[in-house]
């Protein structure tokens, strides 16, 4: 036999399309919703960051600007100084009064200590050891073509250090320490027993020994720290510089500035700002060894730990100015230009919140929960409306198509079914049959049992002709107990064998109608095929069905009738 081959007939429950469902559109449309707006508020605050990382950068840049200037005058100094003292050996003075200096110095250059000095309050003396003292030191040389222009020149620079002003950073100590076994110092010697002491301490500090060649190749300037946080005087910083003069090292010229003039100074620099855009700054020397704090050094959340010591190391390797977020702190840091060390700006979570970028930030945070909120109950609310539309529209649309009764097709339905059908039977010349039922004295079983049983036994039978037919099949309620059904590609015996099963089910079945009561029905039958009547018109087909319908009732009820013609008995 050949086969249909369309089966999806739009309309047929038991094919029923399956309906797209929109609430996923709408999770879909709400899920990219709450994406984007969470990607946005997101980059917002990375935007925000940025901003806030480069408000403390320029805010740090302030104050190390401030504190540079206050080094590079020292270290301008220090270099001036220097340069004196090259100028002097260079074009020494030839003054009588200095002269008597060098015999003095030549008379006393044995003595253990001694002192030379010009008889003048504006200069300084010059304190020195025994040519014994230098032959025992290897750094020391007494033997020197220039050693007379150099005490000469170490008695010019006194009149210089005398004159340093006291301005805020200024150095609180200088020195000239030579290798040919004196100095001259801004702190005066006043104890002659101190002057070996004092000469052999300035030389044992690497200020001293780490302007060798081999330590200080570029002959610059060099930064030390002197920590000596029980000396009275406070920790120092020592600026030192080799001086050179036709390839031969004379001695160092030193600085030292205090480190507590330093701490003035950066708080000096805060003066004026707000408190909570304050923060905290650090003052590192080379080594990354803390020389000062605007605030007390002991807080424990203003320490860093090996780790964050580690990565601010790394990140200082790289740039001379940076930041980073290290835990709940936001640490930006800048080298400074005229100092070997580098100060840091701390900036701790709560600053950062009570200041304008924390303020904003948290603003932000909450509009975005707000409208997620919004969000989350629009959501709801238009799912819900959603779903409960949909279902509305497949309930209308169902019972558009189908008989609430009986769950077959409505007449409408069957009709529209029944051209499609036999549009593609014709085209194909497929055989399309059609059965036309009607129960029998179904007005007796309303009669004497009711209208709720005869809708019962309408079901019932509805049930029975849909379990079987075949899927391709379809039913329809076309009248009260009336009902048609379409077989498309069934011939007309096909048909009455499927009609006469109908009959034989129906008839066989006891029907449960009330509590206790059972009854059994009868149904007559009219069938037609469209290839054997050589028309495929749904109407004359169900016409043809309907006469031999009558005909089964006429010749007795309870039979299938498949021609016009009385059978032969
Ligand atoms: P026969 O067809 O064998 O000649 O007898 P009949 O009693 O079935 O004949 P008729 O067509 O006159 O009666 C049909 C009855 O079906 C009339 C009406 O009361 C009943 N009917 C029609 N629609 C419904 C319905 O939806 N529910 C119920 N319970 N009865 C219905
Ligand atoms: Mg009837
Ligand atoms: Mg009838």
């Amino acid at each position: 036999m050949r086969q249909l081959n369309v089966v999806n007939v739009p309309g047929q429950h038991k094919n029923a399309k399956r309906y797209f469902d929109p609430t996923w559109v709408v999770n879909l449309c709400f899920v990219i919703v709450m994406v984007f707006s969470t990607m946005l508020t997101w980059r917002e605050v990375i935007v925000l960051e940025g901003a806030y990382g480069a408000s403390q950068r320029s805010a740090l840049a302030n104050v190390s600007n401030a504190l540079d200037m206050q080094m590079q005058v020292g270290i301008d100094r220090l270099l001036f100084f220097r340069h004196t003292m090259q100028a002097a050996l260079q074009t020494p003075l030839d003054l009588n009064i200095l002269r008597k200096r060098h015999d003095e110095f030549d008379s006393k250059r044995a003595l253990p200590q001694w002192r030379v000095g010009v008889d003048n309050p504006r200069t300084l003396p010059v304190y020195g050891v025994s040519d014994y003292f230098v032959n025992q030191t290897d750094l020391l040389n007494r033997d020197n073509d220039a050693l007379h222009n150099e005490l000469t020149a170490a008695i010019e620079l006194g009149y210089l250090f005398r004159l340093s002003s006291h301005a805020l950073l200024a150095p609180r100590k200088s020195w000239y320490v030579s290798r040919a076994g004196f100095f001259i110092s801004t702190e005066a010697v006043n104890n002659e027993q101190d002057i070996v002491p004092t000469y052999y301490h300035l030389l044992m500090h690497p200020w001293f020994s780490g302007q060798q060649l081999h330590e200080n190749h570029g002959r610059g300037v060099r930064w030390f720290t002197d920590l000596a946080p029980k000396s009275p005087n406070g920790s120092n910083v020592v600026a030192s510089v080799p001086l050179d003069y036709n390839g031969y090292w004379f001695g160092v010229v030193m600085m030292s500035f205090p480190v507590d003039a330093i701490t003035q100074l950066l708080i000096g620099t805060q003066q004026g700002v707000q408190e909570r855009e304050r923060g905290e700054y650090q003052l590192y020397d080379t080594n990354f060894k803390l020389l000062t704090s605007t605030l007390s050094t002991s807080a424990a959340d203003r320490t860093f730990n090996r780790k964050e010591r580690a990565l601010l190391e790394a990140d200082m390797a790289r740039d001379t100015i940076g930041g980073m977020r290290l835990g709940s702190r936001y640490v930006s840091w800048q080298k400074l230009k005229h100092f070997g060390g580098v100060l840091l700006r701390i900036h701790t979570l709560r600053e950062g919140i009570i200041g304008d970028f924390g303020r904003i930030t948290i603003a932000m945070f909450i509009l975005w929960l707000l409208f997620m909120a919004m969000l989350l109950v629009a959501w709801g609310v238009i799912r819900r409306m959603v779903k409960n539309m949909y279902a509305m529209q497949r309930t209308l649309q169902w019972q558009a198509w189908y008989d609430p009764l009986t769950r077959l097709c409505n007449r409408g339905a069957l009709f529209e079914r029944a051209k499609t059908i036999s549009k593609l039977t014709r085209s194909q010349k497929l055989p399309f049959a059609v059965i036309q039922l009607d129960l029998d004295h179904f007005k007796n079983v309303n009669d004497r049992f009711g209208h709720q049983a005869g809708d019962l036994v309408l079901s019932h039978t509805a049930g029975l002709i849909s379990s079987t037919i075949r899927d391709q099949d379809v039913a329809g309620r076309v009248g009260g107990e009336e009902f048609c059904i379409l077989l498309p590609g069934s011939t007309l015996l096909q048909a009455t064998q499927i009609a006469e099963r109908i009959r034989q089910r129906i008839g066989s079945k006891e029907m449960l109608i009330h509590k206790h009561t059972t009854i059994r029905i009868s149904a007559s039958f009219g069938v037609c095929d469209a290839l054997e009547e050589g028309n495929y018109d749904f109407e004359y087909l169900q016409s043809v069905a309907d006469r031999r319908l009558y005909r089964a009732k006429n010749n007795g009820r309870n039979q299938v009738c498949s021609s016009d013609e009385t059978p032969n008995t």
